[in-house]
């Protein structure tokens, strides 16, 4: 079997997000047919969902607390050993090329002003600034806030959020030491086997909206966010600190390769039965015999294999 299965985020979908997937696997699998590698098919497919502005990584990213900057995280990585990953990065249109630039130096991982210095050495674009719909949801998401605040209805802050940054920007009242539960999704990763047999994953991420800066979610965490080996690939979406708390990929990945669950029962598995319900979690896998997708809230996502 060779293919790819991309996913589009966990906490939400629609049909722009479904028709965004689908094209991204067809992109992927055009270069598998063709005799490329999956590296090649996944980096492909999720650069084309960051320039698609439809989803929160590369030019779709959401704004962080202080309603104006755009931080991302990305990941890039093959089955034969190659990886680069980028955290935290301000000002760059696609931070899985940046990923894949650093793959091929001496340095594996590199965050904030370091990683946008070496994205201006390699030449890499610049982000065009944030996209209409990212403007609007930081928008939407403060007015919730405010709105769930003054309606005494906040009692819970999702994992990630930070009161005291919410307040220095105005979202929130100082003195509400209240919690809140709400975020933006739409992260996108795709995972990759060729017809050589090497698997390849890559993920981009703008984290979650309003996020306070300089904050990382798992998607660049390895056995959080993602998980890649000889027996196949695991990509995480979803609330990143609870995905990190709880090493969502490597359970996953566990499953398959140890106890020898078919990737979609280890998605599901882990998915509905490991995290709680309100924490927004999915999972996208593939091995050699298979894909697997499950989340405990809608994601969107679309796959394509052939023998
Ligand atoms: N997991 C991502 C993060 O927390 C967000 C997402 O998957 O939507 O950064």
């Amino acid at each position: 079997m060779y293919g790819i299965i991309v996913h589009g985020g966990a906490g939400g979908t629609s049909p722009l997000a479904e028709e965004g997937c689908r094209r991204a696997a067809e992109i992927g699998m055009d270069i598998l047919r063709r005799g490329g590698s999956s590296l090649d098919a996944v980096i492909a497919a999720v650069r084309f969902l960051e320039d698609s502005g439809d989803f929160n990584a590369g030019t779709g990213s959401v704004l962080r607390a202080d309603g104006k900057t755009i931080e991302m995280d990305a990941v890039v990585a093959n089955s034969s050993g190659m990886y680069g990953a980028v955290a935290a990065v301000r000002d760059i249109k696609n931070p899985v090329l940046l990923a894949l630039a650093l793959s091929a130096t001496t340095t594996r991982f590199l965050v904030g002003d370091g990683a946008r210095a070496f994205a201006r050495q390699m030449g890499l674009e610049d982000h065009p600034g944030p996209t209409p719909r990212a403007l609007e949801r930081a928008a939407q998401l403060r007015a919730l806030l405010m709105g769930a605040y003054r309606g005494g209805t906040l009692s819970t802050v999702a994992p990630g959020w930070d009161p005291v940054e919410l307040q220095q920007y105005g979202i929130i009242p100082e003195g509400d030491g209240a919690l809140f539960y709400a975020r933006d999704c739409d992260t996108v990763g795709a995972i990759g086997l060729d017809r050589q047999g090497v698997f390849a994953i890559a993920g981009s991420t703008g984290g979650s909206g309003l996020m306070r800066l300089g904050r990382v979610g798992d998607v660049t965490a390895d056995g959080a966010g993602h998980r890649l080996g000889s027996f196949g690939g695991v990509l995480a979406t979803g609330v990143g600190e609870a995905i990190m708390a709880r090493r969502g990929a490597e359970q996953v990945a566990r499953l398959i390769e140890e106890m020898g669950f078919a990737p979609q029962d280890a998605c599901a598995h882990v998915a509905l039965k490991v995290f709680p319900p309100e924490t927004d979690v999915g999972f996208i896998a593939m091995n050699r015999n298979g894909v697997g997708h499950n989340a405990n809230c809608p994601m969107s996502f679309h796959y394509m294999t052939d023998e």
